[in-house]
């Protein structure tokens, strides 16, 4: 019997274990090890933050889940994993002091980010003054705050919104594109939007770059792109934007931000969220004495080393389309595998920038939950290709790799709006697709509009039932 660990419940860890349930459960021994009793479908959070949806909607018991798939499930926190005696050490989260021993045959690390606000002075809302929707309680601390701030315009004051990103090397921008977005359309439905400025603030080379070099398509023979796309947007909802910089710190009035020419400034706000630097988890990797391997399995950045090719320069990097892993198995320990925000990129798929004083402003790759959950899926089949065959049958990189984002601009299904948005390949791939862009301009595509709401709504509703194992869970796409 061949036992499997997985750490972290997220669209990574959660797809894996489904499929490892599903296919091994009956006679082997799954085991997910998360630190909350819930899924969140973190997705739907950009409504939570305004009000428009409670947390409770965007979340289910795991538990329920894994035992009718057959998964054991530890609630509680890993803090060590020893790679050559094979086993994970968890802080217990279930009311019972102590730890509690897993041992596997094969682990699997989808731990997501860690949200690291301390990187930005001020940031956050737990020691700083911004907002973040980034966990369920950031999100519903958000909501209040931004209702707050609904009232006050309600007795005519005037207020500024800043969103955006909060360090020069912060990824996530769609999550803050959807957020100011709806607080665009919530503040209209609330009869007060006339006293609101909106202003967007990233690290984005360009308006509509999110972190994957933009996206082109070609509409009437011309060639768009996302930035032409998400202007169009921005001129249309009055919100101001300043992309190419770099916030380096907040107080509580203003944001410091320095420009991708080396100039500095602020910005004043009232109301501001800032998705802040995304790094690894903490976990410790312990030799049977108790040495530190962590360098065997991680990178300096806290997320986890795999079949990638690191150390390339980006030039070289953007393009070889194999620099993308294909498997998320550690080169050290083949039977660690890493999926999701966990596992370590080669590089940043944006063209990375340093100013003149030094700073690097890059936004880092995006691995969104679509992306996140197919990693998930073909790790899990390629363990249970090694228990069964001995060999793995599934690859995919993320030059290999669709990814459909539709980004909600409002949830309304009457007036509602949203960005669709498919790329093909996620990285581009300048081998397969010499033009400009590194992507396929039949498939890739973009469209806004009403039917994007009924989409966006129509994917939180697909998703909480796949993501439950309710009946025909297979069959809907990652
Ligand atoms: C507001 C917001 C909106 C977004 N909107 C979209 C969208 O519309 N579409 C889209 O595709 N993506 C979206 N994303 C991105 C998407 O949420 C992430 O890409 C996805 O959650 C990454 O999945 P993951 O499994 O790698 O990590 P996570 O979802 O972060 O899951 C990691 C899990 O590991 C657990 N964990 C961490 N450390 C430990 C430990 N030591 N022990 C035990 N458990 C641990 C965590 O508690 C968590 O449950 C959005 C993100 C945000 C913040």
């Amino acid at each position: 019997m061949a036992k499997v660990a997985i750490i972290g419940a997220g669209f990574a860890g959660h797809t894996a274990a489904m499929y490892l349930g599903d296919a091994l459960g009956k006679n082997h021994e799954i085991t997910m090890i998360n630190k909350f009793e819930h899924f969140y479908y973190i997705p739907s959070w950009v409504w939570v933050g305004v009000g428009r949806m409670e947390l409770d909607q965007t979340r289910f018991h795991l538990k329920k889940v894994y035992d009718k798939m057959n998964v054991n499930f530890v609630l509680g926190k890993a803090t060590e994993v020893h790679p050559d005696e094979q086993y994970v050490i968890v802080e217990n989260r279930d009311g019972s002091n102590g730890t509690t021993r897993v041992d596997y045959d094969y682990l699997l690390i989808a731990t997501g980010p860690r949200l690291v606000f301390e990187n930005t002075k001020g940031l956050g809302p737990d020691d700083g003054f911004t907002n973040s929707i980034c966990t369920g309680p950031h999100a519903e601390t958000s909501r209040d705050n931004y209702l707050a701030e609904v009232e006050r315009m309600r007795k005519g004051e005037k207020r500024k919104f800043v969103i955006g990103t909060g360090h020069p090397g912060a990824t996530c921008q769609g999550a803050a594109f959807e957020y100011i977005t709806n607080i665009h359309k919530d503040l209209l439905r609330r009869g007060v939007r006339d006293k609101a400025e909106l202003q967007w603030l990233s690290n984005e080379q360009a308006a509509g770059d999110f972190g994957v070099r933009g996206v082109h398509v070609k509409r009437g023979g011309k060639v768009v792109s996302s930035e032409d796309f998400i202007k169009a947007v921005f001129k249309e909802y009055d919100i101001n934007w300043q992309v190419q910089t770099g916030v380096l710190e907040v107080n509580e009035k203003q944001i410091h931000w320095e420009n991708f020419a080396g100039e500095y400034g602020d910005t004043d706000y009232d109301f501001s969220m800032l998705i802040p630097q995304f790094l690894g988890q903490p976990l410790n990797f312990l030799d049977k004495d108790g040495n530190d391997v962590s360098s065997q399995v991680v990178a300096p950045n806290g997320l986890v080393k795999v079949d990638a090719k690191y150390g390339q320069p980006h030039a070289e990097m953007a393009q070889d389309p194999d620099s993308w892993p294909a498997v998320y198995q550690n080169p050290n320990y083949a039977n660690i595998f890493a999926a999701g925000i966990a596992f370590a990129p080669p590089g940043t798929i944006s063209v990375p920038h340093t100013t003149p004083n030094g700073t690097s402003i890059s936004a880092a790759p995006p691995r969104t939950g679509m992306v996140s959950g197919i990693i998930g899926r073909i790790v899990a089949l390629n363990i249970v290709d090694l228990i069964k065959k001995g060999r793995m049958t599934h690859s995919e990189r993320m030059t290999e790799m669709y990814a459909a984002c539709i980004a909600s601009m409002g949830d309304s299904l009457w007036d509602g709006s949203a960005a669709a948005i498919i790329v093909y390949p996620v990285v581009p791939d300048f081998r397969r697709y010499p033009n400009e862009q590194g992507r396929d301009m039949f498939v890739t595509h973009m469209e806004m509009g009403l039917a994007g709401a009924w989409m966006k709504r129509m994917v939180h509703t697909t998703f909480m039932h796949k993501l439950q194992g309710r009946i025909g869970w297979k069959m809907i796409p990652e």
